[in-house]
């Protein structure tokens, strides 16, 4: 079983943002920015390559309720998949990385 799977069982302790039935929000343990969360559906799907568009579709609103949760839905914020070995993917479960609290650096 994947490690986020793990995490969603509750196998591994995580701390949690926003929980519903189909997904879960948690801080990442390596953040990058002052705020660095993980968002994920609880069911496992490998990455965006292969995520059903039902699903993208109920965790837009829900991806937006983190945001607005930890008070930066007003100030910005970015959004990051990384998908397969050359997208830097480490962990293979869906998640977007949701970074802010902080003027960000420009990616590209
Ligand atoms: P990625 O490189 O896009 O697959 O990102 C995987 C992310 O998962 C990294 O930012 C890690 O810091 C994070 N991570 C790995 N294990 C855990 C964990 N047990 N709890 C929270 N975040 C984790």
């Amino acid at each position: 079983m994947c490690i986020f799977c793990k995490i969603i069982k509750g196998e591994i302790p995580n701390k949690t943002i926003l929980e519903d039935e189909g997904f879960l929000a948690f801080e990442d343990i390596n953040p990058q920015a002052k705020i660095h969360i993980l968002i994920i559906p609880k069911i496992h799907i490998e990455n965006f390559d292969v995520m059903p568009s039902d699903v993208m579709a109920n965790m837009t609103p829900f991806i937006q309720k983190v945001a607005s949760k930890v008070g930066i839905n007003g100030s910005g914020y970015r959004i990051i998949t990384n998908i397969g070995r050359e997208g830097g993917q480490e962990v293979n479960h869906i998640h977007f990385h949701m970074v802010g609290g902080e003027q960000l650096g420009p990616i590209l």
